[in-house]
C-alpha cells in the first residue's frame, strides 16, 4: 500500500540526521554490565555505546559517574559532559541538554580546547536540529566541523564532517554534501577504524538514496556491510540494515525490505534499544501491507502502537496508528479501522504536516473502496480535496509571494543599478565641472596676465608715441618746437584781430656771425650756443608763447597775447638777455648777439588780415634789415601808411624802401647799451 510508505518510513527519514547519528556509534557494549573495576575512560567509553541506542539505561549511570567526572582532567570532563548532553537530549530533557553542551562550551572557551568547543557546539547543532530549528543547527555544525579539523580527534573530526555533509544534504546541496561524506569516508579508512568507516558509509548511502543513486548507495551498503562484520557490533549492523530496507523500500524490493527489517529487529531487540525497536515494528508493518499480509501487518501494528505510547512519541504513535488502521481495514474491522486512522491523521493535522495528511487521505480513501464503504472513501475523498485545493492555494500563494519577492528583488536590482549609474553621471558632471573651473581658472590667470602685458605695452606704447610725437614737433638739439610743428599749428590755428590793447608777435632771431663761433671754436661749441640760446628764451619768454627753431641759428617765437606797446619791450629783453648768457667752452667764454625781426600777429594792412606766411615773410624782411643795419638790433612792424598810399606787394618786395616811402612804420630796438629808438624813414 502506497499509504503507509512514506509515513512508516517518514519518522526514519523525516530525522535522518538525528537517526544518522543515534544509531551511528557502535553498540559493542550495550546491554553488557560493565565492570567496576575500569577506569573512569574505559566506563565512559562502554557507557558511550549503550549511551546511542538505549539513552535510559545510559542515563543513570552516567549520573553516578557524574561527581568523579567532573574532578577528573579535562578529557574525561569533556566525554562526561558530552555523553551527558546527548543522553538528555535523547530523552527529550531539552534544559539539561542545553546546559550540558554550554559547559562544554565554557570549558571550550576557557581553557582554549577546542575538542570541547566542537562538541559543545555540535551538542547544541543536534538540538536545534531536533527542535527544527535548521538554519541555527547548520551554522553550528559547520562551526563545529572547522574546529574539529583542527583537532587530532579522529572520531571527533569523522562525526564533524558527517554531520555537516548531512547538514548540506538538508539544504539540497547535494555537491557539497557528497564531498564532506565521501571524505569522512576517506578520513575512516586512512585510520581503518571499523566504526567510523559505518558511520561515514552509513550516511554516505543515506544521501545516495536522497539522491537516487540507488546503484552507488547499494555498492558502498556492500562495502560497509563488509566492513561492519569484520569489526562491528551488532547495533552498528542494524543501522546498516535500516539503511538496506531504506534503499529496498525506494527500489520496489519490498521482500528485500522486510528481511532487512526483520534482521535489524532481532539484533536491536536484542541490545533492548527502544526508540529503535519502535520505527522498526512501525516500518515492518508499513512492509506486510504493502506485502499484502495484513495478519502480520496487524501484529506488528498492533506491537508498534505499544511500543510508541511506552516511548512516549507522538509523531511515531501516529504513524503506526495509522499502519494500524489500515490493517484493519484491510481485515474488515471497519469501524476500528476508521478510529485509528482519524486518531493517526488528528496527530498529523496537529503537527500541521498536511502534506503527509493529503497522501494518507488517498490512502484512505483507497482502502475504504476496497473495503465496501463507498460513503466512506467519498467523504476521505473529498477530504482530500479540499485539502488539495487548500495546498493548492497556498501553494500558489507561496508562488505569488515568491514571484512577487523576485520581482521586488529585481526591481530593487535595477534601482541600485540606476542609482549607481546616476551616481556616476553626477561623480563625471562634478568632474566636468571642476575640470571647467580649472580651465576658467588657469585661464582667468592667462588672460589676466596676458592683460597685463597688453596694459604695460600700451603704456610702452604710450610713451613711445608720445616720444616720438615729441620727436617729431621738437628740434633734438635744443628741445624747441620744430618747423613742421609751427606750420601744422598755423594751419589749424586761425588768427583773431584783437582789435583791442592786445595782440599777438611775431619775432625771428638770427645769431650774429653765427659762423664765426663755428669757425673758430668747432661745431660744437656752435652747439653748446645753440643750446643755451634756447634755454634763454625760455627763460625771457613766458610758458605760453612758442619758441620754434626756424632752421640753423634761425629762431621764430610766437606770442599769443601781448600789448600792443609791449613788442619792443619783448625784443629789447631778447636783445639784452642773449648776450647775458656765458657760455663756457674749454678755458674760453663765449657770449653772441642776436638780431630780430619782428610785428605783430595777425598783421592787418588797410583792413585785410595778411596770411600768416606774408606775415613770416615780412618780419624776415625787417630781420634782414636788422643785419644791414648793423647787427645786435631788432626792427618791428608797427603799423602801414593810408590804405590809399599802401602797395603792400611793394613792402614785401622791399621793405626798406617802403618804410623810406612812409608806406609802413617801423621801430628800431638797439642791442644792449642802446636805448630802443623808433627809426623813422
Ligand atoms: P650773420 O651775422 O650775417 O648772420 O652771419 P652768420 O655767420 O651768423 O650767418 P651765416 O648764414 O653766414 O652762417 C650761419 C652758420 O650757422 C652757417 C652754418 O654752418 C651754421 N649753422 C647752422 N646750423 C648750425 C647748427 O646746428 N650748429 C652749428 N654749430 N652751426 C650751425
Ligand atoms: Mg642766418
Ligand atoms: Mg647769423
Amino acid at each position: 500500500m502506497r499509504l503507509s510508505f512514506p509515513i512508516a518510513l517518514a519518522p526514519c527519514r523525516r530525522t535522518a540526521l538525528a537517526v544518522a547519528l543515534c544509531l551511528a556509534v557502535a553498540v559493542a557494549g550495550a546491554g553488557e554490565v560493565i565492570p567496576v573495576q575500569s577506569t573512569l575512560g574505559d566506563r565512559l567509553a562502554q557507557i558511550r555505546e549503550l549511551n546511542k541506542y538505549v539513552p535510559e539505561r545510559a542515563l543513570p549511570m552516567l549520573l553516578e559517574l557524574e561527581a568523579q567526572s567532573r574532578a577528573a582532567p579535562l578529557p574525561e570532563k569533556i566525554e562526561f559532559l558530552n555523553q551527558l548532553s546527548e543522553a538528555q537530549d535523547k530523552l527529550g530533557h531539552a534544559a539539561q541538554a542545553a546546559a550540558a553542551a554550554d559547559e562544554l562550551v565554557a570549558i571550550g572557551r576557557q581553557y582554549d580546547n577546542k575538542v570541547a568547543l566542537a562538541k559543545g557546539l555540535l551538542g547544541h547543532g543536534y538540538m536545534a536540529f531536533r527542535q527544527q530549528r535548521l538554519t541555527e543547527a547548520h551554522r553550528l555544525i559547520w562551526e563545529a566541523e572547522k574546529l574539529a579539523h583542527q583537532t587530532d580527534d579522529i572520531s571527533l573530526r569523522v562525526r564533524a564532517t558527517v554531520s555537516s555533509g548531512e547538514s548540506y544534504a538538508e539544504e539540497g546541496n547535494f555537491p557539497a554534501a557528497l564531498e564532506r561524506l565521501q571524505g569522512a569516508a576517506t578520513l575512516a579508512r586512512q585510520h581503518r577504524n571499523p566504526t567510523q568507516i559505518v558511520i561515514a558509509l552509513n550516511a554516505l548511502i543515506r544521501l545516495y538514496g536522497q539522491m537516487r543513486d540507488h546503484e552507488k548507495g547499494f555498492a558502498i551498503l556492500a562495502e560497509a556491510l563488509e566492513v561492519a562484520k569484520q569489526g562491528a557490533s551488532p547495533g552498528r549492523t542494524a543501522t546498516l540494515k535500516h539503511a538496506e530496507y531504506g534503499l529496498a523500500i525506494d527500489t520496489g524490493q519490498n521482500q528485500r525490505a522486510l528481511n532487512a527489517l526483520l534482521e535489524s529487529l532481532e539484533i536491536e531487540r536484542g541490545i533492548g534499544a527502544n526508540a529503535m525497536v519502535t520505527r522498526t515494528l512501525v516500518n515492518l508493518s508499513d512492509c506486510y501491507l504493502k506485502l499484502g499480509d495484513y495478519p502480520n501487518a496487524t501484529r506488528y501494528a498492533e506491537q508498534a502502537v505499544e511500543a510508541a505510547l511506552a516511548l512516549n512519541n507522538p509523531t511515531v504513535l501516529a504513524t503506526a496508528r495509522l499502519n494500524l488502521g489500515q490493517a484493519y481495514l484491510a481485515t474488515g474491522r471497519l469501524d476500528e479501522g476508521k478510529r485509528y486512522i482519524e486518531a493517526g491523521m488528528q496527530a498529523y493535522e496537529a503537527k500541521g504536516d498536511k502534506p503527509e495528511l493529503q497522501l494518507v487521505l488517498v490512502e484512505y480513501g483507497q482502502a475504504l473502496e476496497r473495503a465496501g464503504d463507498l460513503a466512506g472513501a467519498l467523504k476521505a475523498y473529498h477530504r482530500e480535496r479540499t485539502l488539495s485545493n487548500e495546498l493548492f492555494e497556498k501553494r500558489r500563494q507561496r508562488a505569488v509571494l515568491d514571484l512577487q519577492q523576485k520581482y521586488d528583488t529585481e526591481k530593487k536590482q535595477r534601482q541600485i543599478e540606476l542609482l549607481r549609474t546616476e551616481n556616476e553621471v553626477n561623480r563625471l558632471q562634478q568632474r566636468v565641472w571642476w575640470l571647467l573651473a580649472a580651465v576658467f581658472a588657469l585661464a582667468s590667470v592667462v588672460v589676466g596676465m596676458l592683460y597685463r602685458k597688453v596694459r604695460q605695452a600700451n603704456a610702452q606704447l604710450y610713451l613711445k608715441n608720445k616720444e616720438l610725437k615729441q620727436q617729431s614737433v621738437r628740434d633734438p638739439l635744443t628741445g624747441l618746437y620744430n618747423r613742421r610743428h609751427f606750420l601744422d599749428f598755423m594751419r589749424t590755428h586761425t588768427p583773431q584781430e584783437s582789435g583791442g590793447e592786445r595782440c599777438g608777435g611775431l619775432f625771428l632771431l638770427d645769431v650774429d656771425h653765427f659762423k664765426h663761433i663755428n669757425d673758430t671754436y668747432g661745431h660744437a661749441a656752435g652747439d653748446a650756443v645753440l643750446t643755451a640760446m634756447a634755454a634763454s628764451l625760455r627763460e625771457i619768454l613766458r610758458e605760453t608763447d612758442m619758441i620754434v627753431r626756424w632752421g640753423g641759428e634761425e629762431f621764430l617765437a610766437f606770442l599769443p597775447s601781448i600789448p600792443h606797446s609791449g613788442l619792443d619791450e619783448v625784443a629789447q629783453r631778447i636783445l639784452s638777455g642773449i648776450p647775458a648768457v656765458t657760455i663756457a667752452h674749454g678755458d674760453q667764454t663765449l657770449t653772441v648777439n642776436v638780431s630780430i625781426g619782428f610785428a605783430p600777429f595777425p598783421l592787418s594792412c588797410g583792413g585785410e588780415m595778411l596770411p600768416w606766411e606774408r606775415a613770416v615773410n615780412i618780419v624776415d624782411m625787417a630781420l634782414y634789415l636788422a643785419k644791414a643795419h648793423g647787427r645786435n638790433r631788432a626792427y618791428g612792424v608797427q603799423g602801414f601808411a593810408e590804405p590809399s598810399h599802401v602797395c603792400i606787394e611793394e613792402i614785401e618786395q622791399n621793405l626798406e624802401r617802403a618804410w623810406r616811402a612812409g608806406q609802413v612804420r617801423l621801430s628800431v630796438v638797439q642791442g644792449e647799451w642802446q636805448e630802443p629808438q623808433r627809426a623813422s624813414a
